[in-house]
């Protein structure tokens, strides 16, 4: 049998080129005892990913070698076993990489319970779930009810289930996203309180107009202005949390900043956060999730790319915003 994997031939200077993988065709070999064979069906796209792809030796993870199958989380089936504790058939998640089949020796398996579709593990119920609940609800402590929480990437994977949690506890919601599709989506099917389309209006001026009260709650997933407008409104005791950066993440070189001296003279908590650290939280977090999904207080949606090949060219979807739901392959 064959198997396709990609590994990463050189590091992107700037945006993701398709020429930075190479493609690697090779016989799959059976599992000794102890190991199984896991068959990947979803594989998830993240903008973690760009990080991963840099030489930083001073990160949460280290990064992704030349020549190493690309990382990425997924989830899949197991198709051969030789471990009695991953029966055949087994649903699966783990890291396997850029990759149709891996051997692995289970420890790294996460057993995903039946019953419920096996993509809602890579989106709602998987990564972005767990760093949207995470984030909103533990890392700095919970807005309360009637707290105006402001979300950037707010159309995004995560920032989407942010916002739906927040409304299902109460807050009152502003998301910023960049295109109109997106923010018709937040608005009339997720039932944000207003959004603003940061390519086509001044976010300082919307959200002023959307937070007279000022902002409580900030979940930032994107960096730069909207973080400045975040500050320039955040209210006594608010809080921020640093999800994500995106808009700097294929940054050549220096930058400008915001002015983070508003965090001292508000008494404002930034913290950052990596939701590896949470993933032994795995079924805890999982369970309030479900509670939502089963109250139909959470949507989502995932943007499905056909094939492992398309991989290295998809993955610029999450850098130019044409990426509508949660990315992921389909093997
Ligand atoms: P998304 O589904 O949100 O896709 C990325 C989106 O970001 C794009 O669709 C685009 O939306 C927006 N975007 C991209 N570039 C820019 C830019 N320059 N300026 C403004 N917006 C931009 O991805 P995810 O939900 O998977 O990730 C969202 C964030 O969460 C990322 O920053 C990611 O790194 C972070 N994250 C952090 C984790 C942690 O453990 N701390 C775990 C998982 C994710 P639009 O059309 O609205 O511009």
């Amino acid at each position: 049998m064959k198997n396709t994997r990609i590994t990463l031939a050189q590091r992107p200077q700037g945006m993701i080129k398709t020429t930075d993988f190479e493609l690697v065709k090779e016989e799959v070999s059976d599992p000794k005892v102890g190991e199984v064979l896991v068959r990947q069906v979803f594989m998830s796209l993240d903008p973690a990913m760009r990080a991963w792809m840099d030489d930083d030796r001073d990160s949460y993870i280290p990064p992704v070698e030349i020549g190493e199958t690309m990382r990425s989380l997924g989830v899949g089936v197991i198709e051969q076993s030789k471990h009695d504790g991953f029966p055949v058939g087994t649903r699966v998640s783990g890291f396997f990489g850029w990759t149709e089949y891996s051997l692995s020796d289970g420890s790294d398996l996460t057993v995903l319970p039946d019953g419920v579709p096996l993509e809602h593990f890579i989106g709602v119920l998987g990564l972005p779930g767990l760093t949207a609940y995470h984030g909103l609800m533990e890392a700095l402590g919970a807005p309360e009810a009637g707290n105006t929480v402001l979300i950037s990437g707010a159309a995004g994977a995560v920032g989407s289930l942010v916002g739906q949690i927040a409304k299902a506890e109460g807050m009152r919601v502003i998301g910023v996203t960049g295109s109109d599709e997106k923010r018709r989506w937040l608005l009339d099917e997720l039932g944000f309180d207003a959004v603003v389309n940061y390519k086509t209006e001044n976010i300082a001026e919307k959200v002023r107009e959307y937070a007279p009260n000022g902002i409580d709650f900030h979940f930032e997933n994107v960096g730069g202005e909207i973080l400045k407008v975040a500050l320039d409104n955040i209210n006594e005791n608010g809080k921020i949390v640093l999800c994500g950066l995106i808009s700097t993440y294929n940054n050549v070189g220096e930058t400008t900043g915001p002015d983070l001296i508003r965090v001292i003279k508000k008494r404002v908590t930034i913290k950052g956060f990596v939701i590896i650290d949470q993933m032994h939280r795995f079924n805890e977090i999982f369970e309030k999730l479900g509670g939502y999904l089963e109250k139909g207080q959470l949507k989502y949606r995932l943007d499905i790319v056909e094939g492992l090949e398309q991989a290295p060219a998809a993955i610029n979807k999450l850098f130019d915003g044409s990426n509508q739901g949660k990315l992921v392959i389909r093997l």
